[in-house]
C-alpha cells in the first residue's frame, strides 16, 4: 500500500499551513485523494511529486493581479487602443502615461530580483537589452505630439517585444515566482531556502524541493532506522524525530527564536523541533493566509478545517477580486459575518478566531481577535451606517486613513470608538481640507457605538434615541448662537441653498471654541467641566439648558454619546450630507 501523509489540526499558524498545504495540492490538479475532513488532511506520498511547481503556480495564479509582473504586462491594453485607432486620441497625457510606464519598465527589468531570474531559464530575448533602448519622450518647445509619432511607435515596439517577453510560460513561472517571494512568502517566513541570503542556487524551485521535500522522503524511508531509536519527538504532531535540527524560527514573528528566547515550556522541554512534514506545513502558510499588498487576513475555526477551508476561501475570492482596495479586507469579513449569521449552524462564535496581518516595510505583526456575538449584532444593525462611512477618510502624515477600516478594527478589538470620534471631531474643526467626512459620519459612528455598547452590555437597552435627541439639542444652540449673533438672516439662507456653513461667521468660530472644550472634557472624561461649557454657552444664547445631560450623570457611557452626539449636531448641517451623499454615492463630502 502507498504511505500516506496526515496532518492534523493545531494552533491557527498550522492551520493556516493546513489549509495552505490543502490549496497547493488541489490546485489545478486532480484531487479525489486529497481529503480534508474536519480535523485533519490526508494524501498519498505520490501528491510530493513536483510539488515546487504546484506551490509556486498557485500563489502565481491567485496573486498575479498584486505582482509587478502585471504592472509591465496589464499595459498592453493602452498599446492595442492607441495602435488600434491609429494614434488619433493619442494625447498629451496619453504621452505621459507612456513616459511613465517607460520609466517603470526600465526600474523592473533591472532590479536584483528580476536579473537573478534571467539567468534561470533559456531565452533568445535579453530584457536587459532593451531596457537600454526604452526611452521616455520628451517634447521641446514648439514641438507636438505628431512631430514624434515615429519615436513613440518605437517605444511602443519596444514596450510590446517586453510584454510578449513578460507573458511567456517560462518568464512568468521564474520572474513572477521571483515575485511571489517577495510580495507573498516573505510575508510568512524568511532565512531559509530560498529566502536564505548565503544561497548560492537562485532557483528557487530546486531550492523547495531540495529544502523541504527531499527531506520528508529521506525521513519516510529511514522510519525504521534511526528515527526509531531517537528519544526526541516533533512538537506538532508528536512523530519522533533523528534530531533537534528542524525549528520554528524560519517562521516571521510568532516563531520561537530557540537562539534568543526560552520561554518557560520550552526551557522545561529544552528543545522545540520539527519533522520535516510539519516543516512543509508552516511552508505552505502563505497559501493559506489571504494577502492584498501590505495587508492580509485569516479566519481560524480549528472545530471544523472543511468549514475553515470554505469560510477562507470566500474571503480570498471576494478580496482578490474586488474593484476597490482600501476596505475591502474589513468589507470581506463583514460579509462572511453576515452570512455566518444567518446560517443555523452550530457554529460556536467563540471559536472563530479573527487573524489579521500588517506589514510595514519590514516589519510585520498580527492581531488576533475572537469574534464576538455583540459586534456580529452591531455590524449586521448597523449595515446602512458601515455602509455610508466607507468612502470617507482623512490624512495623517503621508497616510490616507479610512474611517470604516478603523471602526470595523475598534468592533474586532472589542474595543468602543470614543477616543476615534474625539479624534475625528477634532480634525474636523482643525483641519477641514484632508478630512473627507461630515459630521454626520461621525453621527454614523454614534450610532454604531451605542449599539455595540448595548449589545456589549455596558449600557442598557432602550428605544429611546438618546442620540438623534442629543443632536437636536446641538443644532438648537447653533440656531441660537447665529440668531443671538445677528448672522440669522445669513445662516437660514446659508441652510436653504446649499447648506454650506460658512466658516468665517464670528458665531461658527464662537461654537468652535465650545466644542474644543467639550472635545477637552469628555476625553479626559471630566463630566463637570462638560456641563459647565454647556451651561455657558445656553447661557451666552439665552436658552435653557437640555436635562438630557444632568439624566446620564452617572452613566459615563450613555454621557459621553450623548456629549458627542450633541457637539456633531452642534457643528453640522444633515441636509447638506444628505444631498452631497446622493450626488456622488455616499463619497467624499467637504462640510
Ligand atoms: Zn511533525
Amino acid at each position: 500500500m502507498e504511505d500516506m501523509i496526515t496532518v492534523s489540526n493545531s494552533d491557527w499558524l498550522y492551520n493556516c499551513g493546513i489549509l495552505g498545504l490543502y490549496n497547493v495540492l488541489t490546485h489545478q490538479n486532480k484531487h479525489e485523494d486529497v481529503i480534508l475532513t474536519s480535523d485533519g488532511l490526508k494524501f498519498p506520498l505520490s501528491k510530493f511529486e513536483g510539488f515546487a511547481e504546484n506551490y509556486f503556480r498557485y500563489l502565481i495564479d491567485t496573486y498575479e493581479k498584486t505582482f509587478s509582473i502585471y504592472k509591465l504586462v496589464s499595459f498592453k491594453n493602452f498599446l492595442d487602443v492607441h495602435e488600434k485607432g491609429e494614434f488619433k486620441g493619442f494625447d498629451k497625457s496619453s504621452l505621459n502615461r507612456l513616459n511613465s510606464q517607460i520609466e517603470q519598465t526600465k526600474r523592473y527589468i533591472k532590479s536584483n530580483s528580476y536579473v537573478s531570474g534571467y539567468s534561470l531559464f533559456e531565452c533568445k530575448f535579453n530584457p536587459l537589452e532593451k531596457e537600454k533602448a526604452l526611452k521616455k519622450i520628451l517634447l521641446k518647445k514648439k514641438e507636438g505630439i505628431f512631430d514624434r509619432i515615429e519615436d513613440i511607435k518605437l517605444q511602443f515596439n519596444l514596450l510590446r517585444e517586453v510584454i510578449n517577453f513578460f507573458e511567456e510560460p517560462d518568464t512568468r513561472k521564474y520572474i513572477g515566482g521571483k515575485n511571489a517571494i517577495y510580495s507573498v512568502i516573505s510575508n510568512a517566513w524568511t532565512n531559509i531556502s530560498f529566502l536564505n541570503r548565503q544561497n548560492t542556487n537562485s532557483d528557487m524551485y530546486e531550492e523547495f524541493e531540495s529544502y523541504f521535500l527531499e527531506p520528508i522522503k529521506e525521513y519516510i524511508e529511514d522510519r525504521d532506522g534511526k528515527v526509531q531509536k531517537s528519544k526526541y519527538k516533533c512538537i506538532l504532531c508528536n512523530s519522533q524525530i533523528k534530531d533537534l535540527n528542524i525549528d520554528l524560527g524560519f517562521m516571521r514573528e510568532i516563531g520561537f527564536d530557540v537562539a534568543r528566547k526560552t520561554s518557560h515550556v520550552w526551557d522545561f522541554n529544552n528543545y522545540a523541533a520539527l519533522c520535516p512534514t510539519c516543516r512543509l506545513v508552516y511552508a505552505c502558510v502563505p497559501a493559506g493566509f489571504t494577502y492584498l499588498y501590505d495587508r492580509g487576513v485569516f479566519v481560524n475555526y480549528s472545530m471544523d478545517l472543511r468549514e475553515l477551508k470554505r469560510i477562507n476561501t470566500r474571503i480570498r475570492d471576494e478580496i482578490l477580486h474586488a474593484s476597490e482596495n482600501n476596505t475591502v479586507v474589513y468589507r470581506a469579513l463583514q460579509k462572511q459575518m453576515d452570512i455566518k449569521s444567518n446560517e443555523k449552524s452550530s457554529f460556536e462564535l467563540a471559536d472563530v478566531q479573527v487573524v489579521r496581518f500588517r506589514r510595514n516595510k519590514d516589519n510585520i505583526n498580527y492581531t488576533f481577535s475572537i469574534l464576538s456575538k455583540s459586534m456580529l449584532v452591531t455590524t449586521q444593525k448597523c449595515t446602512v451606517e458601515l455602509e455610508r462611512i466607507r468612502n470617507t477618510n482623512f490624512s495623517e502624515g503621508n497616510e490616507r486613513i479610512y474611517i470604516y477600516n478603523e471602526v470595523m478594527k475598534r468592533l474586532f478589538n472589542n474595543s468602543n470608538q470614543f477616543l476615534f470620534i474625539n479624534k475625528l471631531i477634532y480634525y474636523k474643526l482643525t483641519m477641514p481640507d484632508t478630512s473627507n467626512y461630515s459630521m454626520n459620519t461621525v453621527g454614523d459612528i454614534l450610532k454604531i457605538n451605542v449599539e455595540f455598547l448595548k449589545e456589549a452590555g455596558y449600557m442598557t437597552k432602550g428605544n429611546i434615541d438618546i442620540i438623534g435627541k442629543a443632536k437636536s439639542y446641538g443644532r438648537l444652540l447653533r440656531r441660537s448662537y447665529a440668531m443671538h449673533s445677528g448672522e440669522i438672516a445669513q445662516s437660514i439662507n446659508e441652510e436653504s441653498n446649499d447648506g454650506g456653513n460658512n466658516r468665517n461667521a464670528a458665531y461658527i468660530k464662537k461654537l468652535n471654541n465650545v466644542a474644543y472644550r467639550m472635545l477637552n472634557a469628555l476625553r479626559t472624561g471630566n463630566k463637570y467641566s462638560f456641563i459647565d461649557t454647556l451651561a455657558l454657552a445656553h447661557m451666552y444664547s439665552q436658552i435653557e439648558i437640555p436635562g438630557i445631560f444632568t439624566d446620564y450623570l452617572d452613566d459615563d457611557m450613555k454621557f459621553k454619546n450623548v456629549g458627542y452626539a450633541f457637539i456633531t449636531g452642534m457643528l453640522g448641517n444633515d441636509r447638506y450630507m444628505d444631498n452631497n451623499q446622493k450626488a456622488n454615492g455616499g463619497g467624499i463630502s467637504h462640510e
